[in-house]
Parts: C-alpha cells; sequence; structure tokens
C-alpha cells in the first residue's frame, strides 16, 4: 500500500505542531520543529492571514498525518464515521484510534506510528492469537494484540519497551507486560484522546 516517503519533519513544520513521527529524536533539542518552528519552502516565513478553507484543510492534514494515513483512505474513514450513530467527528478519530499500527504504538510496542506500522507489516503481532500485517486494521474492544511468539525474544523489542516503560498507557488499553499482550478494553471516548485536533473542522470541510 502507498505511503508518504519523503521527509517526516517538513510534516511537523508545515502543521506548526509536533506530530511525533521519529520517535525518542522527537522529545529532543534535535527536533526540527524546535529549531525550525516555521513552514517549509521559500514561503514559509511569510505571514498569511489563514482563511476558513484553510483552517478546516490544514487540520484535516493533521489528522491525517497524526495517524500516518493517506488521502483516499481518510475519506473512507469520514464515510465510515458518518454511517455511525453519535457525532463523526468523534467516530472518524476512533476509527483512526482503532487503527492496529496506532494501538501498537499507544501500548508502546514502538516509538513512533510509523514505527509501528512497519513492525505490523513485517508480521510481529496477532490479534486474537492471529498474525496480523495489516496496519490499518480496524480492532475493536476485547481484542488482544500480542507479540508473536519470533518476536517475543527480539533485543529490539527489549529496548523499545524499556524505553517506553515510563510512558502512560490510555484508560481503554491495558498492557501485560509479562505476556507481552494488551487488550482493548473500551473503545475510546473523545476525552480519553489527547491529540489537539478540532474535528468539527474536519466534518465541516467534508460537507462542502
Ligand atoms: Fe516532528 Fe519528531 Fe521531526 Fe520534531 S523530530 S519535527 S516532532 S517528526
Amino acid at each position: 500500500m502507498a505511503r508518504y516517503t519523503g521527509a517526516v519533519c517538513k510534516l511537523c513544520r508545515r502543521e506548526g505542531e509536533k506530530l511525533f513521527l521519529k520517535g525518542d529524536r522527537c522529545y529532543t533539542g534535535k527536533c526540527a520543529l524546535t529549531r525550525r518552528n516555521f513552514a517549509p519552502g521559500q514561503h514559509g516565513q511569510a505571514r498569511k492571514k489563514r482563511s476558513e478553507y484553510g483552517t478546516q484543510l490544514r487540520e484535516k492534514q493533521k489528522a491525517k498525518r497524526y495517524y500516518c494515513v493517506l488521502e483516499g483512505q481518510f475519506a473512507h474513514y469520514f464515510e465510515l464515521a458518518e454511517k455511525r450513530k453519535g457525532v463523526t467527528g468523534e467516530n472518524l478519530l476512533v476509527i483512526l484510534e482503532s487503527r492496529l499500527d496506532n494501538i501498537v504504538y499507544r501500548l508502546g510496542f514502538a516509538m513512533s506510528r510509523p514505527e509501528a506500522r512497519q513492525l505490523v507489516r513485517h508480521g510481529h503481532f496477532e490479534v486474537n492469537g492471529k498474525k496480523v500485517n495489516i496496519p490499518s486494521y480496524l480492532c475493536k474492544a476485547g481484542d488482544v494484540i500480542a507479540l508473536k511468539d519470533g518476536s517475543r525474544s527480539s533485543a529490539k523489542f527489549k529496548a523499545i519497551l524499556e524505553a517506553n516503560a515510563s510512558k502512560p498507557i490510555p484508560k481503554w488499553l491495558t498492557l501485560d507486560v509479562e505476556k507481552l499482550e494488551g487488550k482493548i478494553v473500551a473503545m475510546p471516548e473523545r476525552d480519553d484522546i489527547d491529540l489537539p485536533i478540532e474535528e468539527h473542522h474536519i466534518v465541516e470541510l467534508y460537507s462542502k
């Protein structure tokens, strides 16, 4: 499946916010946004008044980039969100949160969402005892996400889990460090999703 292969720090600079796409580096002084907090390109430092459409577009781009989702798939998630009962914007965020790569990241099995995506693609995880290597796989409440047997002794995962030991796990997930498996206790509510996304702008954009 297609994915963005350009310089990811440019995406943060474009949005003017940390999207945490590079793991550890994002928390250090080496973060590109700390050093160059302006949009990339020739006119990146120009002051521009943002139109209503511009605001809506940026919010959609930001959400897409947080979750490493391309345009077509994001639009598909929006359609799914519209069909579900409840508030469309909140439904959209819940769908994005339920992607397997996001859950792997939230459980601390990866340092960033792009890394989680790659680890899932490489077949390191099982959902309810079956290998799943599709990052966009949508998990549901009650699902158990575990490291595959062959990956449990890997030095890479040991290092990742150690580095993430103090990282809080969202309350809608549980992690059993001994068994190297996590469980979705319940799907998240809007308040459980800590990303600075104003989803109503996205709904307005797609409603035009
Ligand atoms: Fe974004 Fe991380 Fe790059 Fe900083 S280091 S600009 S947060 S991807």
